[in-house]
């Protein structure tokens, strides 16, 4: 007893040194027993989790804090990078922004100004349409001043090259190149010929050419030009050529006629045999005017050549068999030497045409207020059987011709692609706007004349002869 009491003391002063935390009580266990209760630490709960100072809770806790510390850095260091670095897009957003807004603010200027452009093309457009349309629709206007040079000495009848009326040079070229160069002519001679003009053009419809029609009709297409010769001197730049539609003795139908106008004195006549001497450049014959020739209005009729004297109104008739004036009449109030011409110039004023009625003046007058005026006349002694005063201005259009009574006018002697673009009927003294697609090829054409026999029209086109076929069409 003593025993287990001494082992109970030692253990109770082991446990107590040992773990200072103990307790012993004491109570009353029922039927006469006492109940002895001793509690101490348990070595092995020494690890059990408490909220005190266990070491593994030490260690958590130090572990969670850094793992806090480092979850507090890792967030902070992105926190702090996200931020610098939206601070850095941030930047350069708003760089790009004040880019896109500067342009825009320049794009909205440049629209303004297009806008603007747009705008006066318009009202262009418009002032052009309402041009255009009062072109249509406007009779004659005033002519300009007449161009009548002052002090013409280049004028001198009677002066020209002493050659005989007949000269007969087969085969010769060379003499025909050097006779046909006119000294007095200077290209930069402002007083001859050489004008321009302003000329509306008219769009041109593509029109298929109809079946042709025997008899008259309206012209309604003109081919494509045919090149049958090419002037070979700068004389040659303008200039007439012709067949007679009712040729007579000595020469045939084939006979094919020429006059070249570049010059003061043009007065020299060449006569090729047909179309193919003509393309060779071989004349037969060289016929020299008494009095020299202004224009490029001459035409051959019924053996004669028909043409204006140089420096008046006045209208000759030259008879190829007597090689001599046959007939000379004043053509009544006609504008000459630069007054009325063609839109090309070239004193142009009195141009006279063949059809199928006979011989025609296309002129103008004071009177008629530079409209073109027609006149019918007698191919034998030229007197006028008949006037015209049609409603388009003649200035304004390049050339003319008559076919079946009727006048028609070429819009442009420039442009590759013109129109035939009025029409006047004699028959009923009435005009109108039409529009026949017409070429100019080369782009400077001095003459357009008709020629009822071949039916076709004669063009001199920038040194070049051609010829054009034409129909017919049903009259209206
Ligand atoms: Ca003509």
């Amino acid at each position: 007893m003593w025993f287990l009491a001494m082992l109970w003391a030692s253990c109770l002063l082991m446990g107590t040194h040992a773990q200072g935390s103990a307790s012993f009580r004491r109570a009353n266990a029922g039927s006469g027993r006492c109940q002895y209760t001793f509690m101490v630490d348990s070595p092995t709960e020494a690890s059990c989790p408490s909220a005190g100072s266990s070491p593994e809770m030490e260690a958590l806790k130090s572990r969670l804090g850094l793992l806090e510390a480092l979850v507090a850095r890792l967030v902070g260091g992105e926190a702090m990078s996200e931020a610098s670095q939206g601070s850095g897009s941030q930047s350069g957003l708003q760089d790009a922004y004040n880019q896109v807004m500067g342009e825009n603010a320049q794009l909205q200027r440049e629209k303004q100004r297009l806008d603007r452009q747009v705008q006066d093309l318009q009202q262009r457009l418009e002032e052009l349409r309402q041009e255009a349309e009062r072109l249509r629709s406007r009779t004659c206007m005033q002519q300009p001043p007449p161009r009548v040079p002052q002090n013409d000495n280049s004028f001198r009848p009677g002066s020209g090259p002493a050659l005989s009326h007949l000269v007969s040079r087969p085969g010769n070229t060379q003499g025909d190149k050097s006779s046909l160069r006119d000294p007095a002519w200077h290209h930069e001679n402002p007083g001859y010929q050489e004008l321009t003009a302003v000329v509306t053009e008219v769009s041109a419809p593509n029109l298929e050419g109809p079946a042709d029609i025997s008899g008259c009709g309206d012209l309604v297409w003109v081919q494509e030009p045919e090149v049958h010769r090419k002037a070979d001197s700068i004389a040659g730049k303008y200039g007439v050529w012709m067949q007679d539609p009712e040729a007579k003795e000595p020469y045939g139908p084939e006979m094919v006629w020429r006059i070249d106008a570049v010059g003061s004195e043009v007065r020299q006549l060449f006569g090729y045999e047909n179309m193919d001497q003509l393309s060779r450049g071989f004349p037969t014959k060289v016929l020299l005017l008494p009095e020299s020739m202004e224009s490029t209005g001459a035409t051959m009729y019924r053996g004669s050549l028909y043409y204006q004297r140089r420096l008046s109104r006045t209208l000759l008739r030259y008879d190829l068999l007597s090689e001599s004036i046959a007939a000379r009449r004043d053509l009544l109030h006609a504008g000459f030497h630069g007054q009325f011409p063609y839109s090309w110039g070239g004193y142009t004023d009195i141009d006279l045409a063949l059809d199928e009625n006979g011989l025609w003046a296309i002129y103008s007058t004071n009177k008629a207020k530079g409209a073109i005026v027609i006149s019918q006349l007698d191919p034998h002694n030229l007197e006028v059987k008949g006037t015209w005063e049609t409603k388009i201005r003649k200035t304004s259009v390049a050339n003319a011709f008559m076919i079946c009574g009727k006048l028609y006018t070429v819009a442009s002697y420039t442009s590759p692609n013109t129109t035939i673009n009025y029409m006047y009927d004699t028959a009923t003294s009435q005009g109108k706007i039409i529009s026949v697609p017409f070429k100019n090829r080369y782009r400077y054409n001095s003459m357009v004349d008709y020629n009822p026999a071949q039916r076709k029209l004669y063009a001199w086109d920038s040194f070049y002869m051609v010829s054009y076929n034409v129909r017919l069409g049903k009259q209206e």
